[in-house]
């Protein structure tokens, strides 16, 4: 490991500790577009709420030090909110220069008072979650392991699931072919999307994959929301008979008291989390039982420095965990939690960066690169539409 090349005296820094003597000399943040191959319905398209999803926006920060550190971590949204997670991450982060980039709380905190009369969740924490996600692969990779081993890793491989294979607008020859390739592709588990107005074509694709699937490949449903109280009782004890390993999403977000009712209600466990973009709302979900296994997304919720305080949260109130989209970092955060947790498998990432992760036997495999083991692709940097340099 380096010492440091900027330090006059290599004896002075190793007194001090060689990571304190280092410091943040050049952040830059940079938005891109990934286009989707097909455009993407959930049930929020198919009860009008929303387009069809055809882009997703990031928002990418690099952090390089003056010893030569680096360390790079990403944000990202979905039909809104890109380029005001942008904005804001431009306002705060020259905040950052000087700073000691192995003290994540206390720059995490700079940044939150920074940008404080904006608040502490939604756009104004993902701005800070790039950031954040950036300072955690630059300490692993200078510890020179991989981000779930700085951790504290409870395992090398995690459960993992495809999501992508069982959206709305796939015709359901689609999504079997599509759940068969995942298996092959030693994926373990098959999730597919649910929540049409008519409740009568969830029941008959749920029916259909369970028969293709056989009784033994672990299945989930997503209704995205879009289920009221009546309803969601009513599907959810038919569903039942589907031994699921969960229902995602039954209810809105927020209706802490409606998911606690359901969990209560039925065997089948209940997940939900991924729209909330703070700790708070997620503490909500946990005093109100709402949750047998819940589903933060680290971007979404300010990222891995409060991750990590929910992920306490959670495994002391007994939670399972099954985090939300971008496995690139979630492979990770998933290593590092006690009980045995799921990862969504998402393919959608992949033109972004040069690696893959792999999967086998139904896990996805924890990279043994250092950080978060990812690099930006040239596809990537080509999509870049704008970029700005601190230092
Ligand atoms: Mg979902």
């Amino acid at each position: 490991m380096s010492l440091g090349t900027s330090s006059p005296d290599p004896l002075a820094a190793l007194s001090g500790g060689a990571a304190t003597s280092d410091r943040i000399r050049q952040v830059t943040l940079s938005t891109l577009t990934l286009p989707l191959a097909t455009p993407i319905s959930d049930a929020k398209v198919l009860t009008g709420r929303q387009k069809p999803m055809t882009e997703i926006v990031f928002l990418f920060a690099e952090v390089r030090t003056d010893d030569g550190h680096h360390g790079i971590g990403f944000s990202y949204s979905k039909r809104a909110g890109g380029p005001a997670q942008y904005a804001h991450a431009k306002e705060i982060a020259g905040n950052l220069i000087g700073e000691d980039p192995s003290d994540i709380g206390r720059i995490y905190q700079k940044l939150l008072w920074a940008g404080a009369s904006v608040g502490r969740s939604g756009v104004a924490t993902q701005a800070i979650a790039a950031i954040d996600i950036a300072l955690y692969d630059l300490k692993a990779k200078r510890a020179e392991l991989p981000l779930a081993k700085l951790l504290g890793a409870y395992r090398d491989s995690v459960r993992t699931y495809n999501t992508s294979g069982g959206f709305l607008q796939a015709p359901i020859e689609e999504v079997k072919e599509r759940a068969t390739l995942s298996l092959a592709d030693g994926i373990g588990g098959i999730k597919i999307k649910v929540g049409h107005p008519d409740s009568r074509v969830d029941l008959a694709r749920v029916a259909a994959v369970r028969e293709h699937l056989g009784p033994d490949v672990p299945l989930m449903v997503d209704a995205n929301q879009q289920w009221d109280r009546p309803t969601a009782m009513r599907m959810g004890r038919i569903l039942e008979q589907y031994g699921l390993v969960w229902i995602e999403e039954p209810l809105d977000a927020y209706d802490a008291e409606g998911h606690a009712q359901l969990a209560a209600a039925l065997d089948t466990s209940i997940a939900t989390g991924e729209m909330l973009s703070s700790v708070a709302e997620h503490v909500s979900l946990i005093e109100h039982r709402s949750v047998d296994i819940i589903q933060p997304d680290a971007p979404r919720i300010g990222g891995i420095t409060p991750f990590l305080r929910l992920a306490h949260l959670a495994d002391q109130a007994g939670l399972q965990l099954a985090p939300h989209f971008a496995m690139e970092i979630h492979v990770h955060l998933a290593a590092a939690y006690p009980r045995e947790p799921w990862v969504e498998h998402f393919e959608w990432l992949n033109p972004l960066f040069n690696e893959r992760l792999e999967t086998e036997g139904g896990r996805m495999l924890v990279p043994a690169r250092p950080g978060l083991g990812f690099t930006l692709s040239e596809q990537a940097l080509a999509w870049v539409s704008e970029s700005i340099e601190f230092s």
